[in-house]
C-alpha cells in the first residue's frame, strides 16, 4: 500500500482506513509524537541506539532515549508504537534517475510473454489507462519465446490500436515493432528496397513494410516519438519517487536533471507532493549549471528539493567497452574505451562550478576515466583541495593503484553502487584482466584509505531497492548467494558500513548531514521501520528485510502491507 498526501492528519487517517497496521496510530495529529520501537539504530556515534524518539509536528527530532525516559519526558505525546520492529535513519540513494524509473513504470513490459496474444493482452490492459492519442510504448518482446517464432506485424497491433501509435522495442533493443499509426509518422516512402545504413526494414513479398525495424532503421520511428509532455514528465517523477519510498528510501540524488525537469520537481514540491528529498544534479555544463551560477544554489523552502551540484561525464560503461582504460581491454586488443569529454571541457566545467560554489559529480568507470577526473579536480581545486567541496566521482569502478589514495587526499567522495559489482562480476574480469580487476569495485580499499563512500543503485539501471545494495555490499554475491563466500570477498563492507553509506555518508555527499542521515536531536524525523534488524541478521538475509513503513518529516509516506 502506498500513501500519498501532504498533511499529517490525512496521511494517518488514510493509513488507518486502508489497512490494518501492526502498531497503533494516533487518531489525530498532536504536538509531539513518540516513536517507540524494539530498537532504533541512530547512526549517531554519540548515541548509537535508543528505544524511543520524540519529534514535533514539524518533523523535528526533540529527544531520543529509553522508552521509560521518553514517556516520562513526553507524557502527553501521541504514541507511535512499532512493536519489536527496528528503526533506522531513512535510506538515501546517492545516485539514481527518478524520471527514468518512473518512465519504466509507464511503459508496457512485454518481457516473458509466451505468445503474441499474451503480449497483445498486456498492451490492451496497459492502454486502458492511457489518454487517447498518446503513444503506447513498450519493450521486452521476443518472438523466439512465442509459439509462432515469427516477427509480429503492424497488422497484429492495428486490430487493437487503429489510431494510437504503438512502438515496442525487442528484448535486446535491436529491433522495434510498430503499428500503422506509428509507421504513418515516418516521412520516407518505405515501400521498395531502400535500407538505411546499418539497419533493415522488414518487408512482405510485395515490398511493403511489415512493422518491424531493425537496428538503425529503428530511428525512422524513434525520431517521431514525442518529447515528454508536461503531465507525463511530472507523472514519471511522481511514480519514480513513489517506488523509491516503497523501498525505504527517504532521499535520492538524481544524477542529471535538466531545467525542465527541475521545474516539474518544483511544481510537485510547491504542491507538497514530494514524498522524499531530492538532491538534483544539473545535467552537465549547460543551462541548469548556468542558472545555478546566475541565481545561486537552489533550495526549495519545503526542504524536499535542492540543486547545488552538476553531473559531468568522463567515460562510458564497462559492459559495452566504453569505459576508458589506461591500457587495452583484456578481451579486445587495441581498444582502450572512450573518453566522453576533453580535458579542456572538464577544466571549463569544473572551473565554472568552482567559481559558482557548485558541487561536481563526474561519471568515471575506467582507470583512465577516473585518472582524468582526479587530474581535472586537482587542477580546478588547486590549493583548495582540502576545503569542504565534497566533489564526487560517480561509480569509481576501476582505479589504478596509484590513483586510489588520491580520493582521500583530495577529499573526493566515491559514489558507488554495490549492485553494479554483483551485476558485472561474471564478465568484468574478462574486460579488465587479473591485475586491474584487483582494484575494481574496491569499496574496502577505498574506505580504508579514508575515502567516504556514498552508496546508491543507479536505478533504473539496477533495482531501486536499497536492500539489494545492502546485500551486495556485504556479500558480493548474486541472489543465489554465488559465488560462495563472495566475489573478491576482501572488498566486502560490514552491514554497519553499508548502512552508513546509504544514510549518513550519502547525506554528507548531498550537503544534508545537518538535516538527515542520522537520528539526532534537531534533525529531521526521516526514518524506516524494518521488521528485522539489518545489523543483527545474516548478510544473506538483508535482501529480505521487510519495510514496514517509510517516514519523512515524521509523516508516513509509505506503509507496507501486513502479511
Ligand atoms: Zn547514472
Amino acid at each position: 500500500m502506498r500513501i500519498k498526501g501532504t498533511t499529517r492528519t490525512r496521511l494517518l487517517a488514510g493509513a488507518l482506513a486502508a489497512c490494518v497496521l501492526p502498531w497503533a496510530l494516533p487518531a489525530q495529529a498532536e504536538e509531539v509524537t513518540l516513536l517507540v520501537a524494539g530498537r532504533i539504530h541512530t547512526m549517531d556515534a554519540a548515541r548509537p541506539r535508543a528505544q524511543a524518539m520524540a519529534f514535533d509536528s514539524g518533523g523535528r527530532i526533540l529527544a531520543l532515549g529509553t522508552r521509560a525516559a521518553m514517556q516520562a519526558q513526553f507524557p502527553d505525546a501521541v504514541l507511535l508504537d512499532v512493536g519489536p520492529a527496528t528503526v533506522v535513519p531513512g535510506l538515501i540513494d546517492a545516485h539514481g534517475h527518478v524520471a527514468g524509473l518512473g518512465l519504466n513504470a509507464m511503459r508496457v513490459d512485454l518481457a516473458g510473454t509466451a505468445s503474441k496474444e499474451e503480449a497483445l493482452q498486456r498492451l490492451r490492459d496497459f492502454a486502458a489507462d492511457l489518454p487517447p492519442g498518446t503513444w503506447l510504448l513498450g519493450r521486452g518482446w521476443d518472438q523466439n519465446r512465442w509459439a509462432v517464432k515469427q516477427f509480429p506485424t503492424a497488422g497484429d497491433l492495428d486490430a487493437h490500436f487503429p489510431d494510437r501509435p504503438v512502438w515496442l522495442r525487442r528484448v535486446d533493443g535491436h529491433a522495434g515493432w510498430a503499428n500503422s499509426a506509428a509507421m504513418a509518422r515516418v516521412e520516407r516512402d518505405l515501400t521498395g528496397a531502400w535500407e538505411p545504413d546499418g539497419g533493415k526494414v522488414e518487408r512482405d513479398a510485395g515490398g511493403a513494410p511489415t512493422g518491424v525495424f531493425i537496428d538503425e532503421a529503428m530511428s525512422l520511428v524513434d525520431v517521431h516519438v514525442p518529447e515528454l509532455e508536461d503531465g507525463v514528465a511530472s507523472r514519471a517523477l511522481a511514480l519514480g519517487m513513489q517506488a523509491a519510498v516503497a523501498h525505504g528510501l527517504t532521499g535520492v540524488h538524481d544524477a542529471g536533471v535538466s531545467l525542465a525537469t527541475l521545474a516539474h520537481y518544483q511544481r510537485l514540491a510547491d504542491r507538497g507532493e514530494m514524498p522524499l528529498r531530492v538532491h538534483a544534479m544539473a545535467d552537465g555544463d549547460g543551462a541548469a549549471l548556468d542558472r545555478l551560477c546566475s541565481d545561486g544554489l537552489y533550495q526549495h523552502p519545503g526542504g524536499h528539493l535542492q540543486m547545488r551540484a552538476v553531473k559531468l561525464f568522463a567515460d562510458g560503461a564497462l559492459g559495452s567497452r566504453g569505459a576508458a582504460l589506461l591500457t587495452d581491454y583484456s578481451d579486445e586488443a587495441g581498444n582502450r574505451g572512450l573518453l566522453l569529454a576533453t580535458n579542456e571541457q572538464l577544466d571549463k566545467a569544473t572551473a565554472k562550478a568552482r567559481r559558482c560554489g557548485v558541487q561536481v559529480a563526474t561519471h568515471a568507470i575506467g582507470d583512465r576515466g577516473n585518472r582524468v577526473v582526479l587530474d581535472a579536480y586537482a587542477r580546478a581545486l588547486g590549493k583548495d583541495a582540502g576545503s569542504d567541496h565534497r566533489w564526487r566521482v560517480e561509480h569509481a569502478q576501476v582505479l589504478a593503484p596509484a590513483d586510489l589514495p588520491r580520493l582521500a587526499q583530495m577529499g573526493v567522495i566515491a559514489s558507488m553502487q554495490p549492485t553494479h559489482a554483483t551485476s558485472d562480476m561474471d564478465w568484468a574480469g574478462e574486460r579488465l584482466g587479473p591485475q586491474r580487476i584487483e582494484h575494481a569495485y574496491a569499496w574496502r580499499e577505498l574506505r580504508d584509505s579514508g575515502t567516504r563512500l556514498a552508496l546508491g543503485s543507479d536505478f533504473p539501471v539496477e533495482s531501486v531497492d536499497p536492500r539489494l545494495g545492502l546485500y551486495s555490499a556485504t556479500t558480493r554475491a548474486d541472489a543465489a548467494g554465488l559465488p560462495a563466500g563472495g566475489w573478491q570477498p576482501e572488498e566486502k563492507l560490514t552491514a554497519f558500513e553499508a548502512l552508513r553509506g546509504f544514510t549518513l555518508d550519502a547525506a554528507f555527499a548531498g550537503f544534508n548531514e545537518d538535516e538527515v542521515g542520522s537520528l539526532e536531536v534537531g534533525k529531521r524525523a526521516d526514518f524506516v521501520v524494518l521488521a528485522q534488524d539489518p545489523l543483527e541478521v545474516e548478510p544473506r538475509q538483508l535482501r529480505d528485510l521487510k519495510v514496514l513503513g517509510t517516514y519523512v518529516d515524521g509523516d508516513a509516506v509509505y506503509i507496507g502491507a501486513v502479511d
